[in-house]
């Protein structure tokens, strides 16, 4: 996969709040994809909606990739109710024709990639970038025969959001998301 020209890939996921460990997973990104869309979800199938309003968090992620020009930020995830991968997916091949598309999970969403709605079709459509988290398997049994799955080599960056929401350190998020935060009210 390093170096594949012409590779788009899709990083969803609530981002209340983007923190370190998200920017470690665009880290390992931008060696390997032309083109970085990061997906705030704003009506995720999977789990219950954040209360953090979606414009907040779609604004924290806009500050921290600001940085980097192969990452965009999309509101697809507004415009879609709830909004499934394969359709996420075939949104950006209509928009990127010919493109090789690979949806970007930490292990923790691997262990659970087959419960994923009609994952058969989206294993067809999309390849998977796997980012270790913590201890989780390297295999998952119930995926079907033609996933096909890359394993990131990094090292885990173990830090989830729901670790910041009920213990708040600024240190645990770019300065950026930390200034916003400040200046919204937010977390703390
Ligand atoms: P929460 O604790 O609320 O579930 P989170 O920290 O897992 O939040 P999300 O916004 O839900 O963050 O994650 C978006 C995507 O980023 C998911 O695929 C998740 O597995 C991945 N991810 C989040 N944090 C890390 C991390 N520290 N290392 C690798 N992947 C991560």
């Amino acid at each position: 996969m390093p170096g594949i020209p012409d590779a788009l890939a899709l990083f969803g996921g609530q981002f209340d709040p983007f923190h370190w460990g998200h920017a470690h997973v665009i880290q390992q990104l931008l060696p390997r994809f032309r083109h970085i869309v990061v997906l705030p979800s704003a009506h995720p199938p999977h789990r219950a909606a954040s209360e953090t309003p979606f414009h907040h968090r779609f604004a924290m992620v806009q500050h921290a990739t600001a940085q980097w020009s192969a990452v965009t930020v999309s509101d697809y995830d507004t415009q879609h109710t709830p909004s499934f991968a394969r359709h996420t997916v075939r949104h950006f091949h209509a928009q990127y024709p010919g493109i090789s598309i690979t949806l970007v999970i930490g292990s923790d969403q691997y262990a659970v990639l087959h419960t994923w709605h009609h994952i058969d079709t989206l294993c067809d459509l999309a390849q998977f970038f796997v980012v270790p988290r913590d201890t989780q398997p390297r295999t998952n049994p119930h995926l079907p025969a033609a996933a096909h799955i890359t394993h990131c080599t990094a090292p885990p960056y173990p830090l989830s959001a729901t670790e910041l929401r009920a213990d708040w350190q600024a240190t645990l998020v770019p300065p950026s998301v930390a200034d916003y935060c400040q200046a919204h009210g937010l977390y703390a």
